[in-house]
């Protein structure tokens, strides 16, 4: 198994990798608005957590914040600096029920140049993405306090405090970074400009939000209704829905949380504060991002989808650099749109030069004379397939998928309630037989959270992949191609299968007849 060898690209000098991070469509800048001592600036000492280095509780929150940043930086574009003013401050909390944060966008504007929708106000961020200038200069874009009670206060939620770790694989609802994911969403553009008592419209016109809002048994927008109408509407218990094409277009995804095929809206059949309407209903399944109370496990397809419907542009699934000169094992994690899904459609826009000149894709047959197949430009390209590519073009290129694209879905639902993505995986008779899978979800995937079922034996109801090893089914371990060493890197134990990467795994021999297919579930990510 020496892929290297066997599909050798005409070499030049070796550069040095670029780690496939992947690259800002947007920056986000905090601007710290606490005083000396508190919010960020509190130097109270604290062990570090997973992924969250500092050494102080201000530093640690300072963490928290840019990793949530980088999330939304990663998936929005805009040439113009989102500014975001965050401070710490003491809000409502018993041992109960707590409120976590809140934010808001500084300025709205309307009718500039280039605006998606006439006579409709658009928050600052969004309305600069598009003016290519900066709408409201020096003023920050965003404003958002979170509770500092949480951690000062014993009898604040018990005094559990708050969460630190950043994208770890079993978040809190108290996790921090998805707090601040969540209340920039709000900043940018997640939410309505309108009463919601009185049904009036922000200085009487629709907003990049309200412009979506529908009640689903008479089909009327929000745009269309009288203010009683509105007010009626916000608080219509399950018939307020988001009527936009991108949401629309993946209501499939969700298991709960529609009405007439499309996504409810937070619509109590009483006002609550500002969760009425500003919310995605919370009957969501998968718990969405924006719904009015942290709730875990949580995804945030939706609400990307309903930012690209409001105006946003980017793409909802991440990007990665193809280093110069290196191979690299290769997986999609989103599924491209039926008519752009070749080889030419997802890559040819994105690498400089010919085909099969400057760089090269093959996918994984064991048939094959040379255990490899070439694509030509027109083969088609499939989730949860890894594949190896290459390119010579003198410098790293940014891959990425059609804008269209869609969130990996559950082709089986392998019987869970959050769903899963099933790989089979192949056997040889008498001998150990590998399988060139790709991890077919937008993020990593801890081989321990990765089940084995087979038609008999002892994995039928799954085992993991220790349990599967001590079954005689598969090996515990997997591989991925490090093309800065050229050598390929061992995945065991604790260990993740990173997003967007190509692996090898194996069965042993005497799986033959057992089936065995791996089960990648959602809920563990
Ligand atoms: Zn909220």
């Amino acid at each position: 198994m020496s892929p290297l060898s066997k599909v050798a690209l005409a070499t030049s000098c070796m550069l040095a990798m670029s780690a496939g991070t992947a690259p800002a469509a947007s920056t986000i800048t905090l601007v710290n608005g606490d005083g000396p001592g508190v919010g960020f600036n509190d130097s109270t000492a604290v062990a570090p957590v997973l992924n969250n280095p500092g050494t102080t509780l201000g530093q640690q929150r300072f963490n928290a914040f840019e990793a949530a940043m980088s999330f939304w930086e990663e998936k929005i574009d805009s040439n113009f600096d989102i500014q975001v003013r965050a401070s710490w401050v003491a809000k409502f909390c018993s041992s109960g029920s707590a409120t976590l944060a809140s934010a808001r966008p500084r300025t709205v504007h309307r009718d500039f140049a280039g605006a998606p929708r006439a006579n409709t106000f658009y928050v600052s961020a969004l309305a600069s993405s598009y003016t290519e200038t900066d709408v409201n200069g020096s003023t920050v874009d965003i404003t958002t306090t979170f509770n500092s009670q949480l951690d000062s206060d014993p009898n604040c939620l018990g005094g559990r405090g708050y969460d630190y770790r950043i994208n770890p694989p079993n978040p809190s609802s108290l996790t921090v970074a998805s707090t601040v994911q969540h209340e920039l969403g709000h900043g940018l553009g997640f939410l309505t400009l309108a009463n919601r008592s009185t049904g009036e419209l922000f200085n009487g016109r629709d907003d990049q939000f309200s412009a979506f809002l529908e009640d689903a048994p008479t089909g009327r927008s929000w745009s269309n209704m009288s203010n009683a109408q509105r007010a009626a509407s916000a608080v219509s218990n399950g018939d307020l829905v988001w009527n936009g094409p991108r949401v629309t277009a993946q209501s499939n995804f969700l298991s709960s949380g529609t009405n007439a095929g499309k996504a409810e809206l937070f619509a109590p059949t009483a006002i609550q504060g500002g969760s009425s309407v500003s919310h995605f209903s919370d009957k969501l399944i998968p718990n969405e991002l924006m719904e009015p109370r942290s709730s875990v496990p949580q995804e945030n397809w939706m609400t990307l989808k309903a930012m690209y419907d409001m105006g946003w542009r980017g793409n909802p699934c991440l990007t990665s650099d193809l280093p110069d000169d290196q191979w690299v094992m290769f997986s999609l994690e989103c599924v491209p749109p039926v008519d752009e899904n070749t080889v030419a459609d997802i890559l040819g826009d994105d690498i400089a030069g010919t085909y099969e000149d400057t760089w090269i894709v093959y996918e994984y047959s064991p048939t094959a004379a040379r255990d490899y197949i070439k694509l030509k430009l027109t083969d088609k390209m499939q989730v949860a397939k890894g594949y190896w590519i290459g390119q010579i073009g003198g410098a790293a290129t940014v891959l990425d998928v059609p804008d269209d694209s869609s969130r990996t879905p559950s082709p089986l639902a392998c019987g869970s309630r959050l769903k899963c993505f099933e790989i089979p995986l192949r056997t040889a008779a008498g001998s150990t037989a590998y399988s060139f899978l790709g991890n077919p979800y937008r993020r990593d995937i801890p081989l321990n959270d990765m089940q084995v079922r087979t038609d008999s034996g002892s994995c039928i109801n799954g085992c993991t992949l220790f349990e599967a090893n001590a079954n005689g089914v598969v090996f515990p371990q997997m591989y991925i191609f490090n093309g800065f060493t050229e050598r390929y890197d061992l995945l065991e134990g604790g260990d993740i299968l990173p997003a967007r990467m190509g692996a090898w795994a194996a069965t042993v021999a005497g799986a033959e007849g057992l089936n065995p297919r791996l089960w990648l579930s959602r809920s563990s990510l």
